[in-house]
């Protein structure tokens, strides 16, 4: 069942078209996240099914109802949509308790029992909730303010950046807090974020959104593995894209023959491999194609290299693989190829 309906919906700013024709559909119960460079509009989706802003063409229908449309424009407080921004947004002079309360219209003893009740949810400290925000971490403020949204009991949840202002070890756990206690309530979620990881890891879809649009819209492994473009892919992660000449299910590309995942075509075409389907050994001829190390910069776990290709046309590409063994510029290492190659048609 499809709990949020977008048909080409449209915002303008002056001469700038914010969103330029989208349509999205929302399965209820699920978790999308709508992923793209910064500007492409994601924001102003948002805000759009909010309702803080009203589009200028096009329909957005939650749960069977008409909330904008040419002629509608139900008001943000009926909804029953919640928002989480970037920063939380918590009212700094009221403490916690106030912040979740806000809005709660109910006996003080109640309230009192639900804003308990949301803090355990949350997974935060009733100690806490005589607290100002400003006595509490970003990641617990975050928490805060999902609690505070959750209050209201929304069908839906928007998630504006929720995590970006935070560090990257408190980030994951804060987002797979977040996660778990949407999961519980069984509150369908959409996510806005610019980190293709975040949602990749949050999603059961993933809307790619470049200019006002999306690019595409899938699981987060057929977005990831089977990339509408080569933009696209670069997009969500590292791609390395060599030319090809595909037949039969076949490339011949200069990593040797490989197996593609459409059988269809046949003709040039770029093609497409991730990092983690290629191997750089030192050995040689096990096998794969040969290679020399161009250049290699350690990083860690990871080493970024760029690797020559011999034969006729001299070949180079870069991609990030595990520092297993010490490599220097000029060594000579094996290339294999696991798994299939994506074809960009
Ligand atoms: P970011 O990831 O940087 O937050 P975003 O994808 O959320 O970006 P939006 O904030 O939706 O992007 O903005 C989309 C486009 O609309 C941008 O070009 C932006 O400059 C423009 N825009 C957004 N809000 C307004 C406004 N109130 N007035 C004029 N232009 C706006």
């Amino acid at each position: 069942m499809t709990l949020l309906e977008l048909t080409s919906l449209r915002k303008q700013y002056g001469p700038v078209a914010a969103l330029d024709g989208v349509d999205l559909s929302v399965p209820a119960g699920s978790r999308t996240a709508i992923v793209g460079p910064s500007g492409c509009g994601k924001t102003t989706l948002l805000r759009l099914v909010a309702g803080f802003d009203a589009p200028d063409g096009g329909r957005i229908v939650f749960g069977g109802q008409v909330l904008a449309d040419g002629a509608t424009q139900v008001p943000a407080h009926k909804r029953g949509i919640g928002i989480v921004a970037q920063d939380g947004c918590l009212f700094p002079h009221l403490t916690i308790a106030q912040n979740i309360g806000f809005g709660l219209d109910a006996e003080a003893s109640v309230k009192a029992g639900r804003i308990d009740e949301l803090m355990d949810m949350a997974g935060l400290d009733r100690a806490m909730l005589a607290r100002r925000p400003d006595q509490l971490s970003g990641g617990q403020q975050q928490r805060v303010a999902l609690a505070r949204a959750l209050a209201r009991k929304p069908r839906l949840m928007l998630l504006d950046e929720p995590f970006s202002a935070l560090d990257t070890g408190l980030r994951a756990a804060t987002r797979k807090a977040v996660t778990d206690v949407l999961t519980a309530a069984g509150i369908t979620t959409l996510l806005v974020t610019h980190d293709q990881g975040e949602a990749l890891a949050f999603a059961d879809q993933v809307a790619v959104m470049r200019a006002g649009k999306f690019a595409q819209i899938g699981s987060p492994r057929e977005v990831y593995s089977r990339p509408v473009d080569s933009t696209t892919a670069a997009f969500l992660g590292e791609a390395i894209v060599l030319p090809a000449t595909v037949a039969e299910g076949r490339a011949d590309s200069p990593l040797g023959a490989l197996p593609v995942d459409d059988t269809a075509y046949r003709g040039r075409a770029e093609i497409m491999l991730r990092p983690e389907q290629i191997s750089v050994t030192r050995q040689e001829g096990s096998g794969g194609t040969p290679g020399t190390i161009a250049e290699i910069n350690f990083c860690g776990p990871t080493s970024d290299v760029r690797i020559t290709l011999g034969g006729e046309q001299a070949f180079s590409f870069r991609l990030d693989i595990p520092s297993r063994e010490p490599l220097l510029p000029g060594d000579r290492v094996t290339i294999g190829v696991a798994g299939t190659a994506h074809v960009f048609r």
